[in-house]
């Protein structure tokens, strides 16, 4: 098939998945009105599909940027798929929709098209009880994943959003929500961390074999803020193999490490707060790569996590002990 900027996964609720979305995180110096343009010009040169969340603090700027390109008629609200997360300190039922709204607020949206769990994780802040204070540690809490997706079970039906998913979840995880006695909603993805050095083949068959996309973030090697990436780790795109594989196709070695996750049948993150790396990586949808070099670049893989989120290491639901 070929793919283009156009193309759109069906998931297993029957909604459309554009295949490439705007990734938004960035180091919490990154002056937000970075993000609101970034977005105004992805829209401008054709991404319909937007990745956010509650912990990246930047809702609101990516909701201005949304709406301004709605209402200057360059795109309407149903023709944008935003993803938005809930993030863990809102994982017990009675908080769940809250989050929710929360992030509805913050976007300025009646709807969001896909909710996440963000990491399968409970947690709460420490010596407050308001979930949303980014700023306090905090501490592992132990509301078991099927109470928290009932909950969002219900956010659907009440029409807030149109489908549901999971992130950072393992096979077991994942098992565990769709033996759910009286599963309403199976999650429609599993979005996880996914590129040349950690390519997820087992969890990605895993997941197809269940009719879940996977979507992957972290494709171009991260965003290496301090914060979650370990600075010490290699480079992804000045890898030499992927950049002899770009040169080959006068490519940039992150249009190649895209498209090499692309052509395995998995949706793409990939986040650019610069205009022309916005436009340069839609180049992905201009080549293809033959199996040959699809091979070579299989053989990068080396289970690399940049972003293990080691802080949770110890909570009983961390998912990177298991094989995947
Ligand atoms: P990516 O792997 O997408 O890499 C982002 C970095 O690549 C930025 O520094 C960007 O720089 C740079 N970049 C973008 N395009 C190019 C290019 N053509 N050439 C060279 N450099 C380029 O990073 P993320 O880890 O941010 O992952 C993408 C998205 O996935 C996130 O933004 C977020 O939405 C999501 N995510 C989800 C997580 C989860 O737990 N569910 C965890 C982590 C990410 P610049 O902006 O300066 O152009």
């Amino acid at each position: 098939m070929t793919l283009t900027k156009e193309t759109r996964v069906t998931l297993n609720d029957g909604n459309t998945m554009p295949i490439l979305g705007l990734g938004t995180y960035a180091a919490p110096d990154v002056p937000k009105s970075l993000a609101e343009e970034a977005v105004k010009t992805a829209i401008d040169v054709g991404y319909r599909h937007i990745d956010c969340a509650f912990i990246t603090g930047n809702e609101m700027h990516i909701g201005n940027g949304i709406r301004s390109k709605i209402s200057d008629g360059t795109v309407k609200r149903e023709d944008i798929f935003y993803t938005g997360k809930l993030w863990c300190t809102y994982f017990s039922p009675d908080m769940v929709r809250k989050g929710l709204e929360r992030s509805l607020r913050d976007v300025g949206m009646d709807y969001l098209d896909l909710f996440l769990m963000h990491w399968p994780v409970s947690l709460k802040p420490s010596g407050a009880s308001d979930p949303s204070d980014k700023d306090k540690p905090f501490i592992y809490d132990n509301v078991d994943i099927c109470a928290t997706w009932e909950a969002l079970e219900a956010c659907k039906d009440a029409g807030l959003v149109r489908s549901l998913g999971v992130s950072n979840f393992n096979r077991r995880q994942l098992e565990r929500i769709l033996n759910k006695p009286g599963l309403k909603y199976k999650p429609v993805c599993n979005q996880v961390e996914c590129h040349v050095y950690l390519n997820q083949n087992k969890l990605h068959a895993y997941c197809k074999s269940k009719d879940i996309v996977l979507v992957a973030y972290s494709v171009l090697g991260s965003h290496r803020d301090r914060n979650w990436v370990d600075l010490s780790l290699p480079v992804l795109l000045d890898d030499p193999i992927l950049n002899k594989v770009a040169a080959k196709y006068n490519r940039s070695s992150a249009e190649v490490a895209m498209r090499f996750i692309l052509q395995k049948g998995i949706v793409v993150l990939a986040k650019s707060f610069t205009p022309a790396r916005i436009k340069q990586n839609l180049g992905v949808f201009e080549f293809e790569l033959k199996p040959e070099d699809m091979k070579t670049l299989e053989s990068l893989d080396r289970n690399l996590h940049y972003g293990p989120f080691r802080e949770v290491k110890q909570h009983p639901e961390y998912p990177f002990h298991d094989e995947y």
